[in-house]
C-alpha cells in the first residue's frame, strides 16, 4: 500500500489541486484554533475562489448554528454565507425535518447550547430543555415523582451541552425509555481542543445515556452518512473531484473516505504525523501537508 502524499512543493500543490473542483473544510484545527485564524488561512481560501474552486465549511461543533458560524467567519476576515457553512446542529435539524418528518405537534428534548435551538427553530421544530435556565438546578429524591415521560416528546437530542446535571439526564433517560422516542446526537466527539487541550466532547453528554438506556444514538455529525447526506442535499458535487480538510482521523478523514472523496490532513489540530505514519495507522489520508496556509505559501 503507498503512503499518504505529502505536500511540500509549488508543483506538488498544483497537481493537487487539479484533482479537485470542490473542497469541504473542517473549521477548528484546520482554519482557526480556537478564536484564533492559522497563518495564510485566508489567503489561501481567497486563492482557491479566484480559481473557480467552490469551499464548503463542515463542523461537528453543535453549539453555533450557521448563522452564528458566519458571524465568527467574519470577526475573523472571512465572508462567506450561511448557506456554505454545514454544522452538526443544523444538520440534525435537517434530519428530523427531511429524514424523519417529525411530527408538528411533537417536541425535541434538547441536552446542548443554543446553536441546536436555533437551528431546530429554523426548521421549524419545537423543543424543550436546551438552554432553559429552569432546567439548571439540584434535584432532591422528593424532586424525582416529577419526572415522568412526557409523551409530546418524540426525540432526544443530545449534543454538547455546558450545563448538563442530573436533573438534565434522568429527564432525557426516563424520555428514553419509552421505545418510539427517537435518540439522536449532533455528534459524538470525544473530545474537543480549546485553550490548548482537551475538554470533553459532545460523545460525554450521551454517555451516561447509551449506559443507562442500553441505546446507540444515531449521530448526525463527522464522519456519518446523515452529515454527508445533508451537504449533498444543498450542494451537488461530483465525490472523486471532492476534497475533505481536516485535523482529525476519526471524524473528518474517515468522513471523506466514507463518502467517496479526496482527503487532505493538515497537522494544526487534534492528530499528528505519526498517527498516520504508523504502521498499525488505521486511517490514512490520501494527501498531507503541514498546515492549510502551506497552499498559498507554497504557490507564492
Ligand atoms: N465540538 C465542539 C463543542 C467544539 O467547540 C469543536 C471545536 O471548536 C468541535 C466539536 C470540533 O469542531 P470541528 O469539527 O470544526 O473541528
Ligand atoms: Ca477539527
Amino acid at each position: 500500500m503507498t503512503g499518504p502524499a505529502k505536500i511540500t512543493s509549488k508543483t506538488e500543490v498544483e497537481e493537487f489541486l487539479s484533482k479537485y473542483d470542490d473542497f469541504l473544510f473542517d473549521c477548528d484545527g484546520v482554519l482557526w484554533q480556537g478564536d484564533v485564524l492559522l497563518p495564510h488561512v485566508k489567503e489561501t481560501l481567497n486563492l482557491l475562489r479566484e480559481k473557480g474552486k467552490r469551499l464548503i465549511f463542515v463542523t461537528n461543533n453543535s453549539t453555533k448554528s450557521r448563522k452564528a458560524y458566519t458571524k465568527k467567519f467574519s470577526k475573523l476576515g472571512i465572508e462567506v454565507t450561511p448557506e456554505e457553512i454545514f454544522g452538526s446542529a443544523y444538520s440534525a435539524a435537517v434530519y428530523l425535518k427531511k429524514v424523519v418528518k417529525f411530527p408538528a405537534d411533537k417536541k425535541v428534548l434538547v441536552l446542548g447550547e443554543s446553536g441546536i435551538e436555533e437551528e431546530l427553530a429554523s426548521e421549524g421544530i419545537q423543543f424543550v430543555g436546551g438552554t432553559d435556565p429552569a432546567l439548571r438546578r439540584d434535584i432532591q429524591p422528593e424532586d424525582y415523582d416529577e419526572i415522568v415521560p412526557d409523551p409530546s416528546i418524540g426525540c432526544v437530542l443530545s449534543g454538547l451541552d455546558l450545563h448538563i446535571n442530573y436533573l438534565k439526564l434522568s429527564m432525557a433517560l426516563i424520555n428514553l425509555q419509552v421505545p418510539e422516542t427517537l435518540f439522536l446526537a449532533t455528534n459524538i466527539d470525544s473530545t474537543y481542543p480549546t485553550h490548548g487541550k482537551l475538554f470533553p466532547g459532545a460523545g460525554t453528554i450521551c454517555a451516561p445515556l447509551v449506559l443507562a438506556s442500553k441505546r446507540q444514538p444515531i449521530s448526525l455529525g463527522k464522519p456519518s452518512k446523515a452529515m454527508m447526506d445533508c451537504v449533498k442535499a444543498k450542494f451537488e458535487f461530483v465525490p472523486a473531484r471532492t476534497c475533505m480538510v481536516g485535523d482529525r482521523l476519526d471524524t473528518d478523514i474517515r468522513f471523506g473516505q466514507d463518502g467517496g472523496l479526496g482527503t487532505l490532513f493538515v497537522l494544526t489540530g487534534v492528530n499528528t504525523e505519526s498517527d498516520i505514519l504508523a504502521e498499525n495507522a488505521e486511517t490514512v489520508p490520501k494527501h498531507y501537508m503541514t498546515k492549510l496556509g502551506d497552499i498559498f505559501e507554497l504557490l507564492n
